[in-house]
């Protein structure tokens, strides 16, 4: 049955279904586009990931291409830099090798593997120790003293050292080479082999021309030596007979001509010693002989030697030794006497008046020694700047042309600063044109082991007042210093009479007279210090000892002290250390009186030339000796088994033999042992010194030999009263 709704029923759920339905819609519609939305996003957000994948992509892309075509790049340079390396090893003259850490060779070019030519076994891939046989075995390599086994040993030892040295090795078709071995990084060995018999040959070349250079230079010395032997010969000859000559009566004009003959003759002999010594530096034949050295004494006795120079132009030599400075220091005698001799001669020969002053002076030490300064002041014609930078060159000398007033090589300062530069030391000059010039160097010196205390010595108690009396400033001055140094009160006096006028009242000790007080004579002021103190003990500070010998005689005086002053000699006649003997204070006997009158001194004299002989014949003929001649060596040696004389003065060059074989023969036998031997040589170089000396001879003359010398040798060397001391 239907049962029939309203109508309003139906409308009202038809309604409710509609609205149902629009809401479902309206829902649905909202999910649709939320939906639509979430897609749109992740569209996006794939499209924005597919973008940059694709731009990642083109980029990895567009690189890979780039590297794939640097990569080609790469293998094709890398392929042209083997063939530049393949060709530049093969252009090398030299060997190169190189092997693996297996000791495999891996590569090696044809300078390298054409030396085993004959060998085809020496490719890559032999082994080091293989090729070392084939080179020792095979005899491709000269052995000098090794047997091939110890060689490859050898070999093998530097491939496992740690450092391999480059070595030569000598192959027997007369290559050189010098192996350069290196390990690399990687545990290869990089093996260079330099071709260096051209190297070689040039080398043995210029050691040949050395030699022959050496040879020439050797035979110009000795050339040089000989000539200077020949010249002076007949130089003892001219100066030996002029000497004797001036001797005899002769009126003023032949005076004066033989005085000419000695001084040219004199000065002949000056020029061949610095020319031979020259010479002989040029060709760096000077060594040094350092010895031990008395260097205070040493630079008296220079200035001794230019006493008589000095006096005659009333020069005063003074020498400022510093009290803290060691006196024995290390040095080669010679050739420091030299430099001094040099300096102080120059000072002497270019100053007219005033004084010569050599100041030693210790500047510190060092590990090595003591640094020395020596210089030489003089009052002399000084040096013009412009000169002052040329003097210590060869051959230059201030006064030129034909009208020089001074003698001389032109050498002395050249030969002085090479011995200075040789000593490691410098040398300079300071001067002003017409005042004066200070000749300076500077020396480091080891200290001798024997130096002892330096600083001042104190006085004997005795000896508290000195009084001094001096006229020359510079020397009255050091010599007061060094006595107040000592301990002692010094009153100084340039006169006696002022001397009197100071000391009236005081108690003196001791007083010390320059002989020389341009005022006084010496002997007056003795006489009125005499009246004023009878017992007041008077040294003599004297430039001639022959003038001072009255008042020795006299008893006037304690003693007679040369000047310059030498401190030791003053402290020894004071009472102080020191050495004694430099007291001449007793008188000695007068020239021509023997203490054994009857005995009279034999003297045996070798010498081969006639000349000389004759010479010395002359020279000694009025003394009071008996003369033996010998014409050599072995002659001498004979001469002196049957003679037995006192002295002998012995020629060195003589023929059949010569005067050092003689003297080794004569010092062998008991009778002459100790029998006093002088050397005679024409060469004066320090090596001949040393030579003759070392022979057994006591002391040396040069020739040509001087009449003063030769007394001075027999005076010091004579046998104790058999000749007469100096007067
Ligand atoms: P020589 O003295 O033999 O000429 P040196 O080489 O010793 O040669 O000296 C070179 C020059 O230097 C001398 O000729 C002289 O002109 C100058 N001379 C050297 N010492 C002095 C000095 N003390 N006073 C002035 N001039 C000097």
């Amino acid at each position: 049955m239907t049962i029939s709704t309203p109508p309003y029923d139906a409308l009202a759920r038809e309604k409710r279904a509609r609205l149902r339905a629009e809401r479902l819609y309206e829902q649905v519609k909202r999910e649709l586009r939320a939906a639509n939305d979430r897609l749109t996003e992740h569209a996006f957000a794939l499209s924005d990931q597919i973008i940059a994948q694709r731009e990642a992509l083109c980029l990895a892309r567009d690189r890979a291409e780039s590297l794939e075509g640097v990569n080609s790049r790469y293998s094709q340079d890398l392929s042209l830099a083997n063939e530049r390396l393949r060709e530049a090893v093969e252009t090398l003259e030299d060997g190169f090798a190189v092997f693996d850490k297996e000791q495999v060779l891996i590569l090696a070019n044809q300078a390298y593997l054409s030396v085993f030519r004959h060998f085809p076994e020496v490719q890559p891939g032999i082994r080091y120790k293989r090729i070392a046989e084939i080179c020792a075995f095979e005899g491709l390599i000269r052995l000098e003293d090794i047997s091939e086994e110890d060689w490859v040993s050898k070999m093998m030892e530097r491939w496992t050292s740690p450092t391999i040295s480059p070595m030569q090795l000598h192959f027997s078709n007369g290559m050189s080479v010098r192996l350069v071995e290196r390990r690399v990084a990687n545990g290869d060995l990089v093996s260079l082999s330099n071709n260096i018999t051209e190297t070689l040959r040039y080398q043995s070349e210029l050691i040949d021309a050395q030699h022959k250079a050496e040879a020439a230079a050797d035979a110009k010395s000795a050339f040089l030596a000989n000539m200077s032997h020949e010249i002076r010969t007949p130089m003892n000859g001219v100066i030996g007979m002029a000497e004797l000559l001036a001797e005899t009566d002769l009126n003023d004009e032949q005076r004066s001509y033989t005085e000419t003959i000695t001084s040219s003759g004199q000065a002949l002999v000056t020029i061949i010693n610095d020319i031979l010594d020259y010479s002989k530096m040029d060709a760096g034949k000077m060594e040094l002989h350092p010895d031990i050295i008395d260097l205070e004494k040493m630079i008296h006795d220079v200035l001794s030697l230019l006493t008589p120079n000095a006096r005659a132009k009333s020069i005063e030599l003074i020498v400022d030794y510093d009290i803290f400075l060691p006196s024995r220091l290390i040095a080669d005698p010679g050739r420091m006497r030299q430099i001094l001799t040099n300096l102080v001669g120059n000072a002497v020969k270019f100053t007219d008046s005033g004084y010569v002053l050599v100041r030693a002076l210790g500047v510190g030490s060092s590990a090595h020694g003591q640094m020395v300064n020596i210089t030489v002041e003089d009052t002399g014609i000084g040096i013009s700047r412009d000169h002052q930078d040329h003097i210590f060159t060869e051959f230059s000398q201030v006064e030129e042309g034909a009208c020089r007033r001074f003698e001389g090589t032109g050498l002395g300062l050249a030969i002085t600063r090479q011995i200075v530069s040789a000593m490691g030391g410098n040398i300079w000059v300071e001067s002003d044109l017409g005042i004066g010039s200070c000749f300076g160097i500077s020396v480091e010196l080891p200290l001798s082991p024997d130096a002892g205390p330096v600083g001042p010595v104190p006085l004997p108690d005795t000896i508290r007042t000195v009084l001094l009396i001096s006229d020359q400033l510079i020397s009255r001055e050091i010599t007061a210093r060094r006595l107040q140094a000592s301990g002692a009160k010094v009153q100084t006096a340039t006169q006696i009479g002022a001397a009197l006028r100071n000391i009236s009242n005081s108690r003196l000790d001791l007083a010390i007279i320059d002989q020389d007080l341009g005022t006084e004579p010496a002997d007056v002021v003795v006489s009125e210090l005499r009246l004023h103190s009878a017992s007041l003990p008077i040294v003599m500070m004297c430039s001639s000892m022959a003038e001072a010998r009255a008042l020795l005689d006299r008893g006037d005086l304690r003693a007679v002290l040369p000047k310059p002053l030498l401190w030791r000699d003053l402290l020894a006649v004071m009472g102080g250390p020191g050495p004694a003997k430099t007291t001449p204070a007793a008188p000695r006997p007068p020239a021509g009186q023997t203490t054994k009158a009857d005995v009279r001194l034999r003297v045996l004299y070798a010498e081969d030339n006639k000349t000389n002989q004759l010479v010395f014949t002359k020279m000694v003929k009025d003394l009071p000796l008996d003369l033996h001649l010998a014409d050599n060596g072995r002659l001498a040696v004979e001469a002196f088994d049957s003679l037995r004389p006192d002295m002998i003065f012995m020629d060195v060059s003589m023929p059949e033999m010569d005067g050092r074989e003689a003297t080794r023969l004569i010092r062998a036998t008991d009778a002459g042992r100790d029998v006093p031997i002088i050397a005679l040589t024409a060469h004066a170089m320090q090596d001949e010194i040393d030579r003759i000396l070392s022979a057994g001879m006591n002391a040396m003359l040069t020739k040509p030999l001087k009449k003063s010398e030769l007394l001075s040798a027999l005076q010091d060397h004579a046998p104790q009263g058999l000749f007469p001391q100096a007067g």
